[in-house]
């Protein structure tokens, strides 16, 4: 039987070790036949991407930081010359001041409000700027980026990152609607909390973890894996009809009312 993603070309933007969850939607690409690009940010973290990378046979690696625009241009650059284009794009990075995540939101400088909508927010735009060609080269294709519950809704301590989520869940709607002519489709993963360096740097995370545990219909916590194979889904010619939306991967929480 041929695999979902046998021939496709992907880029994943966001795996800092094993427990990322870009690392989780790698895993999951690569066993449905995907051939992927990952990205590093900074030299400090190329080795741990390096490694994991060379577990998957045929993957290509790159530096990108995404506030650096010569590097997002150098990327893709990099992937044409390698590919000459890409059918997806995982895109899983966000990042704010840890003094921004540890107080109340209204002491929120402009500086660290900066920080958190640039890299958690507007870097998805800048992405698809650049791969927008190199999709559409190959006939279109799927973005996806990850999201939380506290883009919808307070989450306390969540705080910018909450601001910036929803203005990163208002991004994929738009760019939605831009490059849905050229058959590129645009979604956001809503997932649960999920014990990674990321979320570790959030007050109250254990907690997080605990309530979800017990409210959640499913009445346990979210894997990494389950939102990687909801990406493979995205990627896949099977959610071909499906674009502009958040889709929820969190044991049913975000459907309680209390
Ligand atoms: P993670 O493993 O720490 O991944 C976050 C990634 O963002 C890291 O690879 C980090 O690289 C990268 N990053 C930060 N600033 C960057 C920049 N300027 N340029 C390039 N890369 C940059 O944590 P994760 O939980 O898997 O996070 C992935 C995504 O899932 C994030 O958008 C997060 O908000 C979202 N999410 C997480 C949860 C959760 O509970 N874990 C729930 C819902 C949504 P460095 O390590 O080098 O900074």
């Amino acid at each position: 039987m041929t695999k979902l993603l046998e021939g496709k070309k992907g880029l994943i933007l966001g795996v800092a070790n094993k427990r990322s969850i870009a690392w989780a939607i790698a895993q999951s690409a690569a066993h449905h036949g995907a051939q992927l690009a990952f990205t590093y940010q900074g030299e400090r973290l190329m080795e741990n991407v390096k490694e994991l990378a060379d577990t998957l046979p045929g993957s290509l690696i790159f530096p990108c930081d995404v506030m650096q625009e010569d590097q997002v241009t150098s990327l893709f650059d990099n992937i044409q010359k390698s590919w000459g284009g890409l059918d997806f794009v995982a895109h899983c990075i966000a990042f704010a001041k840890a003094e921004d995540l540890e107080s109340d939101y209204v002491k929120t400088k402009k500086d660290g409000f900066d920080t958190a909508l640039g890299v958690s927010a507007y870097s998805l735009t800048a992405v698809c700027q650049k791969a927008a060609p190199l999709l559409e080269a190959r006939g279109g294709g799927s973005v996806i980026t990850l999201t939380y519950l506290g883009g919808d809704r307070v989450s306390p301590r969540y705080n910018v990152m909450g601001v910036a989520k929803a203005a990163l869940q208002s991004s994929v709607r738009y760019l939605a609607y831009d490059l849905g002519a050229k058959n590129i489709r645009v979604n956001a993963i809503s997932a649960g909390p999920i014990n990674t360096l990321a979320a570790r740097g959030i007050s109250g995370f254990t907690d997080m973890l605990k309530m979800v545990k017990e409210k959640a219909p499913l009445k346990r916590n979210t894997e990494a894996a389950e939102v990687g194979d909801t990406a493979t889904f995205l990627f896949s010619s099977l959610s071909r009809g499906i674009t502009g939306q958040t889709i929820y991967v969190d044991s049913g929480y975000s459907i309680l009312a209390v």
